[in-house]
């Protein structure tokens, strides 16, 4: 099997159809748009790094079905080794694009899909598992990017799928027929669908038996017919059309979001993971969150680690950098960092091997790590921005500082230390800036929020895997309390 380069990916997802709008029109060449090309970059970089020996370890695995050298984002882990690796190269890519790289859905889906599948078909006599081992075999032979998407609009929250007002607002089967389905619906917030060749649908909610419709799982090219994607705005993307370096904050790099619609797109039977087995919903729910929480324990540390990096340079170039509260403010983002950095390697140790054969990690720890990954950034960029200083948002513009006249201005009262040019003081602003508040920080920020699930959906797994009842045994038999019937 061939790896491709990251110039070769490019020019695969050029080749693709896939039907896009944004801000009310439709894009013909969304690689080359400037809005978008910074996410396509981000996706890039996985290609890049996995063509070079230092990375190749972590970049890369070998498939044990095919004995062959595939990129570890295409990869069915099979052992904690393999699950630490795992977070370990997000970590290094956040370090690398200080944005979301949005491959790693497409992991998270495979992973939790191969065990489902498997578990399914024990019970039903389906061929899922063949199904999808097909499919995955042809994304590793080719290297592709595949989007897993799971969530859906959700309409009314308090009403199960088939309750709601618009029977559309989950992804649903409208159809079936001898040689496949045809669904209808869309899904929100997908990361990444945009640089995607493929897309996994997953279900996004645990389901009773009236959902038969919405309990299903399958794969389709991104530009297969009836599919459409409605580009996410991200705070300051139109600085991406000003044509500078430094008011972008990343020029090169970012992440992309979309509203993916499907009308009646048709998929073949041999591209079905799951088809109205509504139990089976549940636990692939769970074990695709479970892995995706343990995701943010890389992803967000290594975007950290740039953050942390570009707060002690804006010290330095303040000339604050030796002032004891600001090397204490450093101490405890890097603190917080490592904190998200610890959960996600447990999480990852601490894995078991499914009835599959591949390797999940412990789902308590990784709802904890994704639990304070709801939290710490946002205590970061708190400190990044006390370091930063207010020059963070009231700075001025590169079109001001390139100016004949305005630009001797800019630069002599801008100015930090001396020996620092203004424009590089107002690059690691920018930069700031860009992870705090501008495109970026949908990644860092809100995506640390609600990304993987929101808060809340983690604190009722981690009261389900916490053992309390255990935990309470253990106070009782210390205190001395035995055996009566006053719990
Ligand atoms: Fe990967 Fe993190 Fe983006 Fe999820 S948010 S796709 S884990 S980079
Ligand atoms: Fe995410």
């Amino acid at each position: 099997m061939k790896l491709m380069t990251g110039e070769e990916y490019i020019e695969s997802i050029r080749r693709m159809r896939i039907e896009v709008y944004m801000m009310g029109k439709k894009i013909d060449n969304p690689v080359d748009d400037p809005i978008l090309r910074p996410s396509l970059n981000s996706v890039r970089m996985t290609y890049d790094l996995a063509q070079k020996a230092e990375y190749e370890d972590l970049m890369t695995a070998c498939d044990p079905d095919t004995g062959e050298k595939i990129n570890r984002f295409n990869h069915i882990h099979r052992s904690t080794e393999d699950l630490v690796k795992k977070v370990k190269m997000q970590r290094l890519l956040g370090q690398k694009t200080a944005s979301c790289f949005q491959r790693c859905v497409g992991m998270d889906a495979f992973n939790a899909i191969y065990s489902t599948a498997y578990e399914t078909d024990k019970k039903y006599g389906t061929r899922y598992f063949e199904n999808f081992k097909t499919f995955l075999r042809y994304v590793q032979e080719n290297d592709l990017v595949v989007d897993g998407a799971m969530t859906d609009p959700k309409g009314d929250r308090s009403l199960s799928p088939h309750e709601q007002a618009d029977p559309d607002l989950y992804l649903r089967v409208v159809e079936r027929r001898p040689d496949g389905i045809v669904v209808r619906g869309a899904k929100a917030h997908q990361t990444g669908i945009l640089n995607s060749h493929e897309v996994c649908i997953m279900p996004t909610v645990a389901m009773g038996p009236e959902d038969k419709d919405y309990a299903v799982s399958f794969a389709v090219p991104v530009d297969t017919k009836g599919i459409f994607l409605i580009i996410g705005r991200q705070s300051c993307d139109t600085r991406k059309l000003e044509g500078g370096t430094i008011d972008v904050g990343n020029a090169e790099f970012g992440g992309v979001e979309a509203l993916v619609v499907f009308e009646d797109v048709f998929v073949p039977n041999e591209r079905i993971f799951l088809n109205g087995e509504t139990e089976f919903a549940g636990m692939l729910v769970e074990r695709f969150a479970g892995y995706h929480r343990q995701s943010y324990g890389g992803c967000k540390v290594g975007v950290g680690d740039v953050l942390i990096g570009a707060a002690a340079v804006a010290a330095e170039y303040n000339g604050c950098a030796k002032a004891s509260h600001i090397k204490d403010k450093l101490i405890e983002m890097t603190h917080l960092n490592e904190t998200l950095y610890s959960c996600g390697i447990a999480c990852s140790c601490e894995g078991n091997k499914t009835e599959s054969g591949n390797y999940i990690i412990n789902l308590l720890l990784a709802n904890v790590c994704k639990q304070n990954v709801t939290r710490f950034p946002y205590e970061i960029v708190r400190l990044a921005e006390d370091i930063a200083g207010g020059i963070l948002v009231t700075a001025p513009s590169e079109k001001d500082l390139r100016d004949p006249v305005l630009g001797k201005v800019v630069e002599k009262y801008l100015k930090g230390v001396a020996s620092v040019s203004t424009e590089d003081r107002l690059r690691i602003l920018r930069l700031i800036e860009n992870l705090a508040l501008g495109s970026a920080a949908v990644g860092y920020r809100t995506e640390s929020m609600h990304g993987a699930g929101s808060p809340q959906a983690q604190r009722i797994m981690i009261a389900r895997q916490g053992n309390m009842a255990a935990k309470k045994e253990l106070a009782k038999t210390l205190a001395g309390i035995k055996d009566r019937k006053n719990s």
